[in-house]
C-alpha cells in the first residue's frame, strides 16, 4: 500500500532530524501564519560560555570564591546560563562544594545553601535593585549579567556570551517568507542582550524581560488576534506557551524534559533550519490530501 500523505510526510520530518508527534500535529504545522522563538537555546546556541567574573565591591569575595559559590548553586540547574557557570568554574580548575536546598524559578534564577551561605543566582533585574546599574554596563555588549546574591547581598556579576546559530538568520527569513510575517522574539533574558540578538538574526519585534506565564500571554494575545502561533522553544520557562500555541516546537539536544514532553514535535538533530522545512512538508501534503 502506499503511504498516506501526512504519514510520509512524518517519515520526511524525520529525515531533516524533525519527531512529528501525530499525523494532526503534522496537519497543524502547515497552518500556522505566525511564530514566536525563544532566545536562550533556540535562536541562539544555549553553550553560552561565562567570559567575565566581577566581585562587587564590599563583597569580600576575589573571583575563585565568587565563581565556586556561583557555580555550586547552578550544579543540579539544567539552564544552559547554568552550565556556563559550571563550565567556567572546571575551567579554572575550581572544586565545588556540595549545595543543598536547591530551588530554581524559571525565568528567574536558582537558589541552593552552599557551605552555610544562601547562594542566589539568576537575572539581576529579578534579584536586586541596586545590582541593575552595573548588570547593564555588562548588557550593553550583547552580553547577559548573572547575578550572584549571598546572603541576601549583591556579591558580584557574571557575564556569559551566547552565539546565534548559524542557521537562525535563514530560518527567519524562511519562516517570513512562509507564514507571509516575521517571527517574533520572547525571550526572559534582558532587553539590551535581546535587541543585540534579534538584529542580527533579522528579528524586529521583540518582547524581553517575559516570565513563562508573559510568554504564554503574548502567544494567547496573538491567538486571540486570530493568528496561529507556532511557538519553537526549549526551556522550562517556554513550556506554557508550547502548551497553548497552536503547534509547539521543542529543541530537542539540549530542551528540558519539560519541553520535550508538551511540544507536539521535537528538532532531534540540532537545525534550526528543520522548522521551516517542516512546515512546507506539512503544506505539500495537506495539498494532497485536501
Ligand atoms: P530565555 O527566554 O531567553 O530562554 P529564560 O527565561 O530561560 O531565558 O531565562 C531568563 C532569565 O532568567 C535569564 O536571562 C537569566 O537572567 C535568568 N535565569 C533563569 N535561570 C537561570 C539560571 N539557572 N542561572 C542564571 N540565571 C537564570
Ligand atoms: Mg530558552
Amino acid at each position: 500500500a502506499t503511504m498516506p500523505p501526512l504519514l510520509s510526510a512524518i517519515a520526511n520530518a524525520g529525515r531533516h532530524g524533525v519527531l512529528v508527534k501525530s499525523a494532526v500535529v503534522m496537519e497543524r504545522l502547515g497552518q500556522v501564519d505566525a511564530v514566536a522563538l525563544d532566545k536562550t537555546g533556540t535562536l541562539t546556541e544555549g553553550s553560552p560560555r561565562a567570559t567575565d567574573v566581577r566581585p562587587l565591591p564590599g563583597s569580600g569575595l576575589d573571583e575563585r570564591e565568587l565563581l565556586t559559590l556561583a557555580a555550586a548553586a547552578e550544579r543540579p540547574s539544567e539552564h544552559p546560563l547554568a552550565r556556563a557557570v559550571v563550565d567556567a568554574a572546571r575551567e579554572r580548575g575550581l572544586d565545588l562544594p556540595d549545595a543543598r536546598d536547591f530551588t530554581s524559578a524559571p525565568g528567574v534564577g536558582v537558589t541552593a545553601v552552599v557551605g552555610g551561605r544562601t547562594v542566589a543566582v539568576g537575572a539581576p533585574a529579578r534579584l536586586a535593585d541596586d545590582a541593575v546599574g552595573p548588570a547593564a554596563e555588562l548588557e550593553e555588549s550583547g552580553r547577559t549579567a548573572v547575578l550572584v546574591v549571598v546572603d541576601g547581598t549583591p556579591a558580584g556579576l557574571l557575564g556569559v556570551v551566547d552565539r546565534l546559530r548559524p542557521d537562525a538568520t535563514a530560518t527567519v527569513a524562511a519562516l517570513t517568507r512562509l507564514t507571509g510575517t516575521a517571527p517574533v522574539l520572547l525571550t526572559g533574558d534582558n532587553p539590551r542582550a535581546a535587541a543585540h540578538l534579534a538584529a542580527e538574526a533579522g528579528i524586529d519585534d521583540v518582547r524581553a524581560g517575559l516570565l513563562p506565564q508573559d510568554k504564554l500571554a503574548a502567544v494567547k494575545e496573538m491567538e486571540g488576534a486570530g493568528r496561529k502561533v507556532l511557538v519553537v522553544g526549549d526551556g522550562v520557562n517556554d513550556a506554557p506557551a508550547l502548551a497553548a500555541a497552536h503547534t509547539g516546537v521543542a529543541m530537542g539536544r539540549a530542551g528540558s524534559d519539560l519541553a520535550l514532553e508538551t511540544a507536539d514535535a521535537v528538532i532531534v538533530r540540532d537545525e534550526l533550519t528543520a522548522v521551516p522545512a517542516t512546515v512546507a512538508l506539512s503544506r505539500r501534503a495537506r495539498r494532497l490530501v485536501v
